[in-house]
C-alpha cells in the first residue's frame, strides 16, 4: 500500500511525485540520535540459549554465543538438558570492553526481516523514531522500504545512520518507487533505462514497481537487473491485464509483493478479471470487494495450469512476499480494528489515518460486511494454498507487513504474518526461515544476515517464551496464560533485539513507544472512537 505515489503511477503523474516526495520529507520526523542500546563490544557473550536457527536445523541448547564487535565468532555447544553447565567448558570473558548476558532457558533466533517495511510519514502522522522502535521492539533488524515514500535522499540518510548505529533503527534497503522524482512520465524504454541507471548511482538498493506500459516496464527491469539491483513489484490493476507476474517475472522482477498478479496468471478460461458493468477502481471498496472473489476465477488447485505456473515461477527463482496480513481486515474487520495493541501503541494520527472513507487509501469500510468478509475468506484459502503449495515445491516465501494501512501497526502485524503463514500450512520452524534467511536470500544479503552463523552480523531475537509452541508471544502486548495458581498472565514480547552486536531492551523501547502515544493523546485530547462512534 502507498496512497500517493500509487495515484501518480496510475495516472502517469509524475508531477505529483515530485511534489509529494517533496513534502513527505519535509513532513516526516528524523530519527534522533541513539540514546537506547548496550554495544557494540570487543566481546559479547550471550550465555545458555536455545538456538532456533533457519537453516533447517532444529532447536538445539544450551548455548553460548560468542560476538567480536558486530560479527558473530563462535557458536558453542556447552551442555544438555536437565543437567547443570560446567563452566569450563564454556567461552570465556574477553578482558576488555567485554559483555556476558546470562540467557539461560532463553531461545535466541537470527534477526528478523521485514520485506514490505513502509517507514510511514506524512499520510500516517508517525514519526521515524515511533516506527522503527515498534520494528525493533518485535526482532526486525532489517527492513525493505518498498517505494522510498519520503523521498530517496531521507531513507538513505537514515539507512547510512542505521549502518553507522548513530540511530536506533533496523538495517535498510531503499526500493524507489518507478520514476520518482521526474517531472514528466516516463514513456519510452530509453527514459526508463536512463531512470534506472540514476536510481542506481544515487545508491538505491532497487526499485518498486506498480506497473507501467510493458514496453518501458520491460526496459527498465532488463536495466535493473545488469546493474545488478533488485526488483519489487505491486501488480496494480491497472496495468496487470498486460503483464502479470509470469510476464513480469520472465522480464526480470525478482520479487513479487501481495498477491495481484498471480490469479491473473493462472487465469484459463478468461483473460481479465470478471469486473461488473459498474465497477468503477476508484471506488475501493467496490475494488476491494471485486478482489475477494479473485481467486476463484483462477485455475483451479491442483490443476495442470496451477503446476505450470508455479514451475516455471521457481524456476525463475523468483520470490513471493505475500503480506497476508494486510488484507486481514477484509475477512474479519472487527479484528483488525480491535487488536490489543491499538489502546497503547496506535498514535492519534494513524487512528484517523485509518478511519473509513471514500478518499484515503485502504479506508474502505464503506458498507463492509458478511457477504464481502465471506468472500475474503475463500480467497485466502485458495492463496494460502498457492503460497504454501510454492514453498512445498522448493519456491522462495518471504515474511512482510505492509504496516501503516488498514490497521496493522508497525511491528505487530509481522508477528501477525508468522502467524498467518502457519495458518497456511508453514511450520513454525518455516516460518522463521522464511523471516529470516528467505528474506535475507531475496535482498541478496544471505552471506551477512539471515542466519546464527560465523561470520555475520550479530542480528538476533532473543525471547523468554519459545516462539515454536506460540508466535502470540513474540507481540509485543504478549501472550495470555493462566499460572500454577489459576492468576492470568501475560508472557512473552521479545526480550533483547541485537542489531549489529547491539543489545537493546526490547521491553524499554515498547515503554518509549507508549510514552509518544501517551504524550501525543495528551496534546491531541484525543481518546480512540470506533467508526461511527461518537464521544
Ligand atoms: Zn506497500
Amino acid at each position: 500500500m502507498i496512497k500517493l505515489n500509487f495515484v501518480s503511477k496510475i495516472f502517469g503523474l509524475s508531477v505529483l511525485l515530485m511534489f509529494t516526495s517533496g513534502l513527505l520529507t519535509a513532513q516526516i520526523e528524523n530519527a534522533p540520535k541513539r540514546a537506547e542500546g548496550d554495544g557494540p563490544f570487543d566481546t559479547l557473550i550471550i550465555r545458555g540459549v536455545t538456538l532456533i536457527n533457519s537453516t533447517g536445523a532444529p532447536p538445539i541448547g544450551p548455548i553460548d554465543i560468542v560476538v567480536h564487535n558486530n560479527k558473530i565468532a563462535r557458536i558453542a555447544q556447552v551442555g544438555y538438558p536437565g543437567v547443570p553447565i560446567d563452566p569450563k567448558s564454556r567461552p570465556q570473558k574477553g578482558t576488555k570492553n567485554s559483555k556476558e548476558i546470562d540467557c539461560t532457558g532463553m531461545y535466541i533466533m537470527p534477526g528478523f526481516i521485514d520485506m514490505h517495511g513502509h517507514i510511514g510519514g506524512k499520510n500516517q502522522g508517525t514519526p521515524a523514531e515511533y516506527v522503527f522502535k515498534l520494528w525493533l521492539a518485535h526482532g526486525i533488524t532489517t527492513i525493505r522500504d518498498p517505494s522510498a515514500g519520503n523521498g530517496l535522499k531521507w531513507v538513505l540518510d537514515h539507512k547510512q545512520q542505521s549502518r553507522d548505529n548513530t540511530i536506533t533503527a533496523p538495517r535498510i534497503l531503499a526500493y524507489t518507487s518507478f520514476g520518482q522524482g521526474e517531472s514528466e512520465p516516463i514513456l519510452t524504454a530509453l527514459a526508463a533505462r536512463n531512470w534506472v541507471r540514476e536510481n542506481a548511482k544515487k545508491g538505491a538498493d532497487g526499485i518498486k514497481f506498480f506497473g507501467a506500459e510493458p514496453e518501458v516496464f520491460r526496459a527498465a527491469l532488463d536495466e535493473n537487473k545488469k546493474l545488478g539491483l533488485r526488483s519489487a513489484c505491486h501488480h496494480a490493476q491497472l496495468e496487470v491485464a498486460r503483464m502479470n507476474v509470469l510476464a513480469t517475472a520472465r522480464a526480470g522482477l525478482t520479487t513479487m509483493e501481495h498477491w495481484y498478479g498471480l490469479p491473473e496468471a493462472l487465469f484459463d478460461d478468461e483473460t481479465l478479471q470478471n469486473y461488473p458493468a459498474d465497477y468503477n477502481y476508484n471506488n475501493e471498496q467496490h475494488r476491494f470487494e471485486e478482489a475477494g472473489k479473485l481467486w476463484k476465477q483462477a485455475a483451479k488447485p491442483g490443476s495442470d495450469k496451477w503446476y505450470q505456473v508455479m514451475d516455471e515461477l521457481i524456476k525463475l527463482d523468483f520470490t513471493l512476499d505475500p503480506t497476508f496480513n494486510i488484507y486481514e481486515a477484509n475477512r474479519d474487520f472487527m479484528r483488525a480494528r480491535k487488536a490489543d495493541w491499538h489502546d497503547e501503541y496506535t498514535l492519534p494520527a494513524l487512528w484517523r489515518f485509518y478511519a473509513p472513507s471514500r478518499i484515503s487509501h485502504g479506508s474502505y469500510w464503506l458498507d463492509w460486511g458478511t457477504e464481502q468478509e465471506i468472500q475474503w475468506k475463500e480467497n485466502y484459502r485458495i492463496w494460502m494454498q498457492f503460497v504454501n503449495e510454492y514453498k512445498n515445491k522448493g519456491g522462495r516465501v518471504t515474511t512482510g507487513s505492509d504496516s501503516g494501512f488498514i490497521y496493522q501497526l508497525y511491528g505487530f502485524a509481522y508477528i501477525r504474518e508468522f502467524e498467518l503463514l502457519r495458518e497456511a500450512g508453514f511450520h513454525p520452524l518455516e516460518v522463521i526461515r522464511s523471516a529470516t534467511i528467505k528474506g535475507a536470500e531475496a535482498l541478496g544479503m544471505d552471506n551477512v544476515i539471515g542466519s546464527i552463523e560465523i561470520g555475520k552480523y550479530a542480528d538476533f531475537v532473543i525471547t523468554e517464551e519459545n516462539p515454536l509452541a506460540n508466535f502470540k508471544t513474540l507481540y509485543g502486548t504478549g501472550a495470555i496464560k493462566v499460572n500454577a495458581e489459576n492468576k492470568v498472565e501475560r508472557v512473552g514480547g521479545v526480550k533483547y533485539t541485537v542489531k549489529d552486536g547491539i543489545v537493546y531492551d526490547a521491553k524499554k523501547l515498547l515503554a518509549d513507544v507508549r510514552a509518544i502515544v501517551k504524550k501525543a493523546k495528551i496534546d491531541e485530547d484525543f481518546e480512540i472512537l470506533q467508526p461511527g462512534i461518537e464521544k
